[in-house]
């Protein structure tokens, strides 16, 4: 028997720290190793370099010092699967090797992406250099978390010891699945400089779910900040904001029924927001600014319209709470007529002439709610500019990068809709980016290092992609063919083009096409796609609506004839110089552009996964429901990821710095060796009884295909 074959395995009554090793492949195996390893609280897992991530609900000793530090500068294999250990690994490749990193975090709601994705920053800041300037960047990169999305640092900045989760700020807010759930994606490149110290990031954010601003499911909430501020400001900024204490006061935010979360401490995370701000560099004026325009949003909430009959029969509409508009233009600094005739009017322009055309009151509701939403998402884009001014590079020279993805996973709700289609085109992108990277590139270095590589079969995506995405002929091109056509155009025409051009695509679906023109499970108003993750009904309604995202122009003016400084710039549009007949892009082809934009940055980057898995639908912890966690399996394609990872090899490094580690265990080559570090290699690999077929000699490398031979060598040298 080979030394090998006697090596304790490596924690198997754990379960396996790699699903690699699983012998035969199977889902059940698969679901029950992550059990196994659940029930040990051992939530990571990997696949190859991928991390699985099964979320505890509950704090677990996995984010020390002690721990960091254990992780840092080892090899992946060296210690139990952790965030840790690949960061660790894409923080040395990019400041050892000069190769750019990016992690991609991904899972539902709730799987614990955002949780990852501050693990990541806090383990690359305990890492990284030290000195003021640099605690000064590092802390202005934590901090620009609570503002985005509540705060959560485990105590590893200097001066700063928040050990509590901080709900908070402008793109959080309580759901059903989650109570601090981030309702934006989110990328953040950090910037360092030669040596690997931070010097600076830069962050994008994509598609805020700005219909929350007024309107919230059953046992949901608005965004954090309202409830921030209205219990945590004190009286007399309150007063100045013109604001009540109570949320129940406002319509925005009666929605959900429950304005309080248990557990949170929304006053004392108001004075956290407002500390972060001002590390950031906002000014006390850019504050006041800011809530200013939180507290507009909620009083323009319950204007109300009442219908009236103009004298031509046509509908009209009143206002009846004017003193609320009052209000408003005393914050906004504008003249109240100006507003009101702007809620209740829409000018209708040609090329001779301005007609004004009458709102009637469920139209200028409809207009206050696309105002509250635009003021709302302009500000959390305007949010992200100036942080991004405050933490951009100041200085010149080379630089890395290291970027981080936290974007929403793959959505099947039961009914799907615009924001679900716009989500899962994003996630077939990042699946293209996943097959063209991992697959493409480990292709590309079995070919470069002249080791045999079987080709393995998987599927090719971007086919999906291409119905989506295809210029003039995708569905996002049809859609906005529908929109911007003249004439009366509904969703139904919409569905109907798509059954014209799609019906002969294999992964389209819908009753108007003959394939499918019997399945009862498909809706009249809806068409389905088979997406890699699998099959998603979407109905059509509100597509057209929520594609064309229109504010009417009237109330643009009006925002930037107000004389407060951020309405000005937010609604550059309405500027009367700058005005266009030019529609803006729509909703989908702005989202199209900003993932493609994203692909291409990913792209120049060495991608390391993190794949979030929930374990229950409770927030529970210790509780492991098969069925559940089957489902995201699939849907993250998981088993497919073991099988590419299997065909190949899954572990591979440079001779000498194999052999270094290794060396100890032949007497061959221990404790000098004065052949290549090739040869050592072989002596060792014929001394424990490596076969040929586990392991390939590469030009500079050696690859091993099992991780198992690993982990045993990882166990002898602590024998
Ligand atoms: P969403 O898509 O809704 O933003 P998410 O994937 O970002 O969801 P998180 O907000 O990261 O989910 O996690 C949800 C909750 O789960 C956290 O607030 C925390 O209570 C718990 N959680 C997640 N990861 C961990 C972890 N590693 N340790 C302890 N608790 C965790
Ligand atoms: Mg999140």
């Amino acid at each position: 028997m080979s030394r090998l074959g006697g090596a304790v395995e490596n924690g198997l009554h754990d379960g396996l720290s790699d699903m690699c090793l699983l012998e035969p492949l199977e889902e059940d195996a698969f679901i029950d190793n992550l059990q196994r390893r659940f029930q040990g609280d051992q939530i990571y897992t990997y696949i190859g370099s991928v991390v699985i991530s099964v979320n505890p609900y509950q704090s677990l000793p996995l984010y020390t010092h002690e721990v960091i530090f254990q992780y840092r500068s080892r090899n992946i294999y060296e210690l139990p699967p952790h965030i840790y250990a690949i960061t660790d690994d894409a923080y040395r490749s990019m400041r050892d090797r000069n190769l750019d990193q990016c992690v991609i975090i991904s899972g539902e709601s709730g799987a614990g992406k955002t949780e990852a994705s501050k693990v990541i920053m806090q383990f690359v800041a305990a890492v990284s250099g030290k000195g003021a300037n640099i605690d000064r960047v590092k802390e202005q990169l934590l901090q620009s978390n609570p503002v985005l999305e509540g705060l959560y640092i485990h105590g590893v900045i200097k001066n700063k010891n928040f050990n509590d989760f901080l709900f908070t700020a402008f793109g959080n807010a309580k759901t059903t699945r989650n109570d601090n759930s981030s309702r934006f994606g989110k990328y953040m490149d950090i910037e360092f400089d030669y040596k690997g110290d931070p010097v600076g990031g830069v962050i994008t954010n994509y598609l805020l779910e700005k219909s929350r601003v007024i309107w919230q499911s059953k046992g949901e909430r608005n965004f954090h900040i309202f409830y921030q501020l209205l219990s945590g400001a004190d009286t007399s900024f309150l007063k100045s904001l013109k604001l009540l204490r109570n949320p129940e006061s406002y319509a925005f935010l009666r929605h959900g029924g429950c304005s309080h979360i248990e557990s949170v401490d929304d006053k004392h995370n108001f004075t956290v927001i407002k500390n972060a701000m001002k590390v950031i560099g906002f000014k006390e004026n850019e504050l006041s600014l800011v809530f200013q325009l939180v507290a507009c949003v909620l009083k323009l909430g319950n204007i109300h319209f009442q219908h009236i009959s103009n004298f031509d029969g046509t509908d009209g509409c009143k206002l009846i709470n004017e003193e609320e508009v009052d209000e408003v233009c005393d914050l906004l600094g504008c003249v109240s007529s100006d507003l009101i005739d702007a809620l209740r009017h829409r000018s209708v322009r040609t090329n001779t002439e301005t007609v004004q055309m009458d709102l009637s009151a469920t139209e200028a509701t409809y207009a206050r709610d696309a105002l509250c939403k635009a003021i709302y998402s302009r500000l959390f884009s305007w949010l992200v500019a100036r942080i991004n001014d405050s933490i951009r590079v100041k200085s010149r020279g080379k630089r890395k990068s290291m970027g981080v993805l936290d974007i929403y996973g793959f959505e099947i709700f039961d009914t799907n809709s615009f924001e679900q289609f716009i989500i899962n085109f994003c996630n077939e992108k990042l699946q293209q980016l996943f097959i063209e990277l991992t697959l493409r590139e480990e292709q590309e270095e079995y070919i470069a290092e002249g080791v045999q590589w079987i080709n393995v079969d998987y599927f090719n995506n971007a086919v999906i992609c291409d119905l989506i995405e295809k210029n003039n002929q995708g569905i996002l091109a049809m859609l906005d063919e529908e929109c911007l056509r003249p004439g009366d155009t509904t969703d139904q025409t919409f569905l109907q083009k798509l059954n014209s051009l799609c019906c002969t695509h294999q992964h389209f679906e819908s009753r108007g096409c003959r394939k499918t023109q019997s399945d009862r499970t498909l809706p009249l108003d809806a068409f389905r796609l088979i997406h890699y993750a699998g099959a998603v009904t979407y109905k059509v309604t509100g597509f057209l609506d929520k594609n064309n995202d229109l504010l009417f122009r009237d109330l643009s003016y009006a925002m930037f004839s107000c004389s407060h400084p951020l309405l000005q710039l937010i609604f550059p549009e309405g500027n009367p110089q700058r005005s266009s007949l030019k529609r803006p892009a729509t909703a989908g082809s702005q989202f199209k552009v900003s993932v493609n934009d994203l692909m291409r940055n990913l792209k120049t980057k060495c991608p390391n996964y993190i794949r979030c898995i929930k374990p229950n639908d409770y927030k529970r912890p210790g509780l492991f429901v098969k069925e559940i966690v089957l489902h995201q399996v699939r849907y993250l394609g998981l088993m497919e990821n073991v099988r590419v990872r299997r065909a190949g090899y899954a572990f591979r490094q440079i001779y000498e710095q194999f052999l270094y580690r290794y060396k100890m265990l032949c007497s061959d080559t221990w404790p000098l060796w004065h052949g290549t570090a090739k040869e050592g290699v072989a002596r060792l690999f014929a001394k424990l009884g490596v076969h040929d077929q586990d392991c390939a000699f590469g030009v500079t490398k050696i690859f091993i295909r099992n991780p198992r031979t690993l982990f045993c060598m990882e166990d002898m040298r602590k024998l």
